[in-house]
């Protein structure tokens, strides 16, 4: 399938876009103020050790301590320099890192919500075709690759190179290439763990001693392959780095890079706006009339199919698998787009038929193939439910993107005009003891409007009542559910 790479870079930061025919598949974005930090490495210090929560924190000179978890932890005290005795166990926290204790750690997980950024000891380099793994003896091929002898003939040719107890995954893009440009690769990722070494022997801790590429550069690192056609990008600067970076590892793809000189801003003559918009929608239109919401928490995400219009449940069996089928080949698209990581429940529609739920789990089943990351998938339950397990990779595109709202602080809901104008007429008889002529109730326009019009009398009968004057001013910066009232006097 032909794909598409857009480069958005700004002073403020980058977005990349990769499309198929023109549909957005991935969206990559990146702040210059908080660039991503996954891949870096840091000699940081353990704070404290926390044998209750299976691992400890380190300082890596950020402003929260990152996370390591004991399976991150290779068994040596001194994995830094040596190559030694570098193996996973299950020994207890305390067994492994003291207090104090330094360790060249590199980031796994950006922070999310309450959790802290993710570490591990064992640390991995990635180059376009290879990622070396200085601690790890071990030789893998992607499994994207099938073909058998293509994966013996990158096996020997990894086989002649390696050095002691390192190791390598050989990555997809690897696929028929020239062992010489395989090799390399090898060399180069060799060359830059000796460097990592040689740096964290001379630094002190907390720093850091390894900064991954800029995004631009990573992206077309990982993503660019047969299919690719074309890289648009909007930035002479940047321009300027790809050009050079493709030259040296891509060179057959160094004429498909352009510099995007149009009047219309990339990202709207290629019609990504609108898709990247709509990618943090929580509904999602089916072609046949239904559509899905895309509900994402902290703990999970849940996806609701729903037929558009109203069916009768036996009659209809049809228009139910039929929505059921076209919601599991978007599913996975949307996924990955999303970058949603974790649990997925997908409520499908309810069906009886045992050969349907089986087409629509084939279906599911076939767009995990294409995803990038792995999944695991159960079948479809009694109630129409299928659990997925998504692998996580870097921060959904709705943290990147949004924060918890404002307004409702992340409910989903508003309280009603009504419910806000009780809790202000409440809120003064309570007090009503501390206004001594008058109060000023200060809301939204639409509060205020709500207190006036609907029902005019109330705002009289309470001001009697308690025998203060009532007044009201409309705030254009409040929320439907900000007021203060005040003691004033006349
Ligand atoms: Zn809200």
């Amino acid at each position: 399938m032909e794909e598409e790479i857009f480069i958005n870079a700004t002073q403020s930061g980058c977005r990349i876009a990769i499309a198929e025919r023109g549909l957005l598949r991935d969206i990559f974005i990146e702040r210059t103020h908080n660039p991503g930090t996954i891949g870096n490495i840091y000699k940081g210090k353990v704070t404290r050790v926390l044998p209750g929560m299976g691992g400890a924190f380190i300082d890596i000179g950020n402003e929260r301590d990152a996370f390591i978890h004991t399976k991150d932890v290779l068994n040596s005290a001194s994995v830094i320099f040596t190559k030694e005795n570098l193996k996973y166990t299950r020994r207890p926290i305390f067994e492994l890192l003291h207090e104090g204790q330094e360790l060249l750690v590199q980031v796994t997980k950006e922070p999310s919500g309450n959790k802290s950024q993710s570490v591990t000891s064992n640390i991995s380099l990635a180059s376009r075709y290879l990622v070396y793994m200085p601690y790890s003896s071990q030789v893998v091929i992607s499994q994207r690759i099938e073909d058998q002898k293509e994966c013996e003939r990158l096996k020997d040719a990894i086989l002649l190179i390696l050095e002691n107890q390192d190791g390598f995954i050989v990555r997809t893009a690897a696929e028929n290439v020239d062992i010489y440009d395989i090799h390399k690769d090898a060399k180069l990722l060799i060359d830059r763990w000796s460097k990592v070494l040689d740096k964290s022997k001379k630094a002190i801790s907390p720093s850091q001693i390894y900064k991954d590429l800029p995004l631009p550069l990573r992206v077309v690192r990982d993503t660019v392959c047969d299919q690719t056609t074309r890289i648009r990008v909007d930035r002479q600067e940047t321009m300027d780095s790809l050009e050079g970076f493709i030259a040296e590892f891509i060179p057959s793809k160094s004429k498909i890079l352009e510099l995007a000189v149009d009047e219309e801003p990339l990202f709207d003559l290629h019609k990504l706006e609108d898709q990247i918009s709509s990618a943090i929608e929580q509904r999602v239109p089916l072609k046949s009339g239904g559509y899905l919401v895309i509900e994402q928490t902290e703990a999970m995400t849940t996806i609701d199919v729903n037929t558009g219009v109203f069916v009768g449940r036996k009659d209809h069996e049809e228009t139910i698998f039929i929505t059921n089928l076209e919601a599991a080949s978007l599913i996975p698209w949307q996924l990955r787009l999303r970058n949603i990581g974790g649990v997925v429940v997908i409520d499908f529609i309810d069906m009886e038929n045992e050969a349907y739920k089986e087409q629509v789990v084939r279906i599911l089943k076939k767009g995990q193939q294409a995803d990038r990351v792995k999944w695991n998938l159960s079948q479809i339950s009694d109630f129409g439910l299928v659990e997925l397990t998504r692998k996580r990779d870097g921060s959904s595109l709705i943290s990147v993107m949004c924060e918890p709202c404002e307004c409702c602080r992340g409910r989903g809901f508003v309280k009603t005009a009504d419910t806000v104008c009780l809790e202000i007429l409440n809120e003064i008889r309570r007090r009503a003891g501390r206004y001594k002529e008058a109060c000023l109730i200060t809301a939204s326009e639409l509060i205020v409007d709500e207190l006036i019009n609907s029902d005019p009398n109330r705002i009289d009968l309470l001001s009697k009542a308690l025998g203060i004057e009532i007044r009201l001013r409309g705030e254009a910066s409040y929320n439907q559910e900000q007021f203060d009232v005040i003691g004033i006097s006349i």
